[in-house]
């Protein structure tokens, strides 16, 4: 029987995998949790290059919105470990692989130009969709698909953030440069 199957087809999921649901379902809170702590990263992130963005307000708006976004999605998943019988008291301690990454990154972040701050967030969503792309398939072999489908809309979230900063990166780029020719016009 073919054991292969994409998120939402459920009934394709072979007997056999079900009968791993324990093991599954172990690493699918270690994951869940790990993204709670990616995306508690992400809003600090996020808040931080929000601040700096004041001569770039259509990427600051973006930004905003996707702050408002990443709240909502920590909230549920949090939701998501209370809803198979998770503690969660302790989520903020957490640490973890994504974690440690996300602190690299963060790092860099730190700096001040623009363009760091682009490359930072447009790798950190696609960290994202590789995650939930990872927690939607073990929600799956978990039997979790009320877990699944919340991680379906974040994802859905994450790809649509990364297609606007692909879409509107070069303009950023663009203006940036224009500012930086502009610093150097005005000193001579
Ligand atoms: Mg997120
Ligand atoms: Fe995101």
């Amino acid at each position: 029987m073919n054991t292969y199957y994409t998120p939402g087809e459920q009934s394709r999921v072979a007997p056999s995998m079900r009968a791993g649901t324990g093991r599954a379902k172990e690493e699918l809170v270690d994951w869940l949790r790990d993204a709670h702590a990616m995306e508690m990263q992400a809003e600090t992130m996020l808040k931080g290059q929000a601040a700096r963005l004041e001569n770039y307000p259509q990427l600051k708006a973006r930004i905003e919105q996707h702050i408002t976004e990443t709240q909502r999605q920590a909230r549920d998943v949090e939701g998501c470990l209370k809803s198979i019988g998770e503690d969660t008291s302790a989520l903020k301690d957490t640490s973890g692989k994504a974690v440690a990454m996300m602190q690299t990154m963060g790092g860099i972040v730190m700096g001040d130009e623009v363009i760091k701050g682009a490359l930072v967030g447009y790798s950190f969503e696609h960290m994202e969709i590789a995650s939930y792309t990872v927690l939607i398939a073990a929600a799956e072999a978990a039997g979790e698909h009320e877990v699944a489908s919340v991680c379906e809309r974040i994802l859905a979230e994450e790809q649509a953030m990364a297609e606007w900063l692909s879409v509107h990166t070069p303009e950023v780029v663009r203006k940036y440069l224009a500012s930086k020719e502009a610093d150097v016009q005005a000193k001579r």
